[in-house]
């Protein structure tokens, strides 16, 4: 890194704390600091740190007014790091000297650490920052993927490749965890045969710390630095040595940090081997039984699991259980029987050793991510308590997801709400009050702060595949593909996320003519941008992104079909912050909750989608639309057939007319108000705020106190 001249000594401390990434004015520090630099390290200022010229550092460094901005934000950050005065702290101050521990496979905090996949990942990223900014005492535990998540890559065949880059980790905001006397804090965990270490990495994310395991180093053989090398990239025997390392890993680091968890929460089954190991704690320091270690360990454990889908859920068969536990089993207590019996569960392929099982069976408390998406988990898991007769009685309650608003707020949006409705509009954002004031908005105004979003996401897009073909190794149908051609002016539809065959992203181009005569309309143009991975493995998955890439390449379509390569968060601000309409599609129930939607709603884009997740709770009738309706379907032909007529019909009967609805000033006022409604009803509502208070009364304080 460059010696930073003592005006700007604080900025290596500044960028090392990902605080900035949603506190605008700090953003606002990086940019005004060397703007080539922060748009070409994609908003990565610890990047920019190490490329920035010397001369460039010492004319900011004489700049007042930037010394003054910058001063300002520092004071601020001080402030922000601070527990005093948090809502934790003033709610619970008998309570401030718990700790919390959240376990997840990935974390979504910010485009220059790809260490996420998709929704999964961006809530515990989400999550991360609000237990932060409340000031919850809370660590986050997970995996620091030298590799991350893969790049993808479209070719003119348009069958999805592959792409892992190795990350620069000394260009990155992480750091290696130290002891007192500087040595790496190192720790281990037999697997299989040999004994696998790692170091630990720390992300500053606001007030709150994130660990990140790492077993690519020296000490391991190349099997075993491969645990942790990407996300996501293994089969099910890499899958369980992962696994192995989360859990039973993670507990070894925090212990070998000296952090010492009331509540251990999984996100996930993945991280479920962890009740094993504080059982196993237990058991070695007090010679008790299993069961009477488990009772201890129950009341301090949450699971939190996110998906109805059955394969969703890992599980692995018994002989791969027998080779990585045959000398585990004794340690906690239990004989292979009794070991077993813990996650036995009977999958599409046999029984085996389910996961979630496992997480249920040992945690006081569980929840699903929606209300719907509780009550499909109830009936799915009720065999985990064959004493308990009537499903309503399951354990497992509801907390719907939220998002993390000063994150996913688009700036000029944020000015807008400064202005009309409150300067201090994000300190109190999950009070619904606020937003009963949006009418004070005038039409005009969002309008035009929606119009601008949608020129910045669309001039974005076009640099983008201008980018690309100045780079020369591309095929022009290529650079149409990405967007070469949208319109700026046309009803501009999004449509992006993780490219999983439920989702049913090919949905509406069921009828191919009926679309076609929707986009391409002379007066009343309507274009759709998709963008998404799939799983490596999802090849159903690759042959839907590459039938809507073949469609996006065809002439036939005029170019009102853009696919968008490497989908990413940074991407994904500009889709749901600049769309005109938000399509969600997913074959009901299968979408535990999703959480784009929410994203797009507090900018102003209305949801247009199934009611599936949170938005059968979001939806009012007035806030945006719903395909189809609430009724259950046995055959999926039929569901598709009836979701895909219902879509058309919103389309052609109620979207495009009023959204080309203009009054003499060119301002569409119904289509306003749909927007206006959108964020009252639902900014509060799905905030990451409201959920993490939840969290916290409903399942962090009891779990605390150790009272199931
Ligand atoms: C929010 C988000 C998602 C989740 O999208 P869903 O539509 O809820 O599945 C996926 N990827 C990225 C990058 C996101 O920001």
């Amino acid at each position: 890194m460059q010696q930073m001249p003592p005006k700007l000594e604080k900025l290596p401390e500044l960028a090392n704390n990902l605080w900035w990434s949603w506190n605008q004015e700090a953003r606002e520090v990086w940019r005004r600091l060397d703007y080539p630099l922060w748009r070409s390290t994609t908003h990565n200022p610890v990047r920019m740190l190490h490329e920035i010229s010397s001369e460039q550092l010492e004319k900011k460094a004489n700049d007042p007014a930037f010394i003054r901005r910058l001063n300002k934000v520092l004071l601020n950050f001080e402030k922000a790091m601070s527990f005093e005065g948090s809502w934790f702290n003033t709610t619970y101050p008998q309570l401030t000297d718990k700790k919390i521990a959240y376990f997840s496979a990935e974390f979504g905090l910010h485009v220059s650490l790809p260490i996420y996949s998709g929704g999964l990942g961006i809530l515990s990223g989400d999550h991360v920052k609000e237990a932060g900014d409340l000031g919850l005492p809370f660590v986050g535990v997970g995996f620091m993927y030298p590799q991350g998540y893969f790049r993808q890559r479209l070719p003119a065949h348009g069958w999805q490749e592959a792409v892992y880059q190795q990350l620069e980790l000394d260009k990155s905001p992480v750091n290696i965890a130290r002891d007192e006397q500087g040595n790496e804090i190192r720790i281990s965990v037999k697997i299989g045969d040999s004994e696998v270490w790692a170091r630990i990495w720390n992300v500053e994310v606001g007030r709150a710390t994130l660990y990140l395991m790492d077993t690519d180093i020296e000490a391991n053989d190349p099997w075993n630095r491969e645990i942790s090398a990407r996300l996501y990239g293994g089969d099910t025997e890499m899958r369980i040595r992962q696994e192995i390392m989360l859990g039973i890993g993670g507990v070894r680091a925090l212990r070998a940090l000296g952090v010492q968890p009331d509540v251990w929460h999984m996100n996930e089954g993945h991280s479920a081997f962890l009740v094993l190991e504080l059982v196993r704690e237990i058991i070695t320091q007090n010679g008790m039984s299993f069961h009477d270690a488990a009772l201890q360990v129950r009341p301090h454990c949450i699971f939190t699991t996110h998906t109805p889908v059955p394969a969703g859920h890992d599980a692995f068969a018994f002989d791969l259980m027998d080779r990585y536990f045959w000398d585990y089993w004794e340690q906690v207590g239990l004989d292979r029987e009794g070991f077993m019996n813990l996650g036995k569960h009977q999958e599409a392929w046999g029984e085996a050793f389910n996961m979630t099982v496992l997480a249920l069976n040992m945690s006081g408390y569980a929840n699903g991510v929606s209300q719907l998406h509780a009550e499909v988990s109830r009936n799915m898991w009720g065999s985990v308590w064959p004493e308990i007769a009537d499903e309503k009685d399951i354990p497992i309650i509801g907390i719907t997801n939220g998002i993390h608003v000063p994150t996913w707020i688009a700036m000029p949006m944020n000015n807008l709400f400064s202005r009309r409705l409150d300067p201090k509009w994000l300190v109190k954002h999950d009070d619904q009050a606020l937003w009963e004031l949006v009418d004070q908005i005038p039409d005009d105004e969002l309008w035009q702060v929606h119009s601008e979003l949608r020129y910045k996401l669309l001039s974005e897009i076009r640099e983008r595949a201008r980018r690309r073909w100045v780079q020369g190794n591309r095929d022009a149908t290529e650079v149409i593909t990405t967007g070469a051609f949208l319109d700026p002016d046309a009803l501009t539809i999004g449509f992006a996320r993780r490219f999983a065959t439920y989702k049913r992203a090919t949905l509406i181009f069921r009828d191919p003519d009926r679309l076609k005569r929707l986009l391409l309309n002379r007066d009343r143009p309507v274009q759709i941008i998709f963008a998404g991975k799939a799983h490596p493995a999802d090849d159903p998955g690759k042959h839907m992104i590459q039938t809507i890439y073949n469609i996006a390449k065809s002439q036939e379509w005029g170019g009102r079909i853009a696919f968008l390569e490497d989908y990413d968060m940074h991407m994904g601000r500009y889709l749901k912050q600049g769309s005109d309409v938000w399509l969600n599609n997913p074959r009901r129930p299968r979408e535990a909750s999703g959480t784009s939607g929410m994203k797009a709603a507090l900018n102003g884009v209305p949801n247009l989608s199934i009611l599936d997740g949170w938005w059968v709770e979001g939806y009012n009738g007035a806030n945006g639309w719903a395909i189809g309706s609430e009724h259950e379907y046995d055959n999926p032909e039929v569901q598709d057939a009836s979701d895909a007529e219902s879509l058309y019909q919103l389309l052609e009967q109620e979207i495009v007319p009023l959204y080309y609805d203009r009054d003499r000033d060119g301002i569409p006022r119904g289509w306003v108000q749909v927007m206006r409604e959108s964020i009252r009803s639902n900014t509060a509502k799905f905030s990451m705020r409201r959920m993490v208070k939840e969290y916290a009364e409903q399942l962090y304080i009891p779990a605390m106190n150790g009272d199931e």
